[in-house]
């Protein structure tokens, strides 16, 4: 079963096939530049596309049997939006009973967009598109644990390798590790020292 897991290579090539991984000289929001780009949603356009990325994942929890014998009582996850797609795809893969989402609320606060309360939730798988940080997906489980659940897997397409390799003690499975290059200021960018276009972008 391992083997129907599609290396970290066939996984990129569908990501540059999408335009959901691109190469270049990006300035974001923040003012920090940095020479790739993920566009995530890109690749979650094409269905057939999102459909191999999210079983891919799907396998890495399949193989878990920590994991798999609690199936189909468990819940899939998303921290954000971005992470709707792989959760209904992780879902279908998995045949598990429930997906919840959140979203970040004004003020800030990560809050599940469905209304649940304490002892619904079936233990806890959360799925992401990008772990760039980490952050969304700490605050994620740290609802899931307010909400008296437990998180039993982590998942994402793509987790930079400045994030964290775990939740607690529950490792994050990626189908790719990709380390990010970010540039703070454009006077440490080696793309502003080489005069290459700047591409503004929104996220
Ligand atoms: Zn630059």
């Amino acid at each position: 079963m391992v083997n129907l897991i599609p290396t970290p290579e066939a996984v990129m090539q569908i990501l540059k096939r999408t335009g959901a991984y691109r190469e270049g000289h990006f300035v974001y929001p923040s003012g920090k530049h940095t020479p790739h780009y993920f566009q995530m949603p890109l690749a979650f356009r094409y269905y057939d596309t999102a459909r191999v990325l999210a079983v891919a994942l799907s396998r890495k929890f399949r193989i878990d049997r920590d994991i798999s014998s609690q199936l189909p009582k468990v819940a899939i996850i998303s921290p954000s939006s971005g992470g709707i797609p792989v959760a209904f795809g992780v879902r279908e893969a998995l045949s598990a009973e429930q997906i919840y989402w959140a979203e970040r609320e004004e003020g800030g606060k990560r809050m599940f967009r469905q209304y649940v309360n304490q002892g619904e939730v079936n233990p806890c798988i959360i799925v992401d598109d990008i772990i760039r940080s980490g952050s969304a997906i700490e605050e994620t489980a740290e609802r899931v644990k307010e909400l008296g659940a437990t998180v039993i897997g982590c998942g994402t397409i793509v987790r930079f390798t400045s994030a964290p390799e775990s939740i607690g003690d529950v490792p994050i499975k990626s189908l790719i590790d990709f380390e990010s290059r970010m540039y703070d200021a454009a006077e440490d960018c080696k793309d502003c020292k080489d005069k290459a276009p700047e591409e503004h972008v929104r996220f």
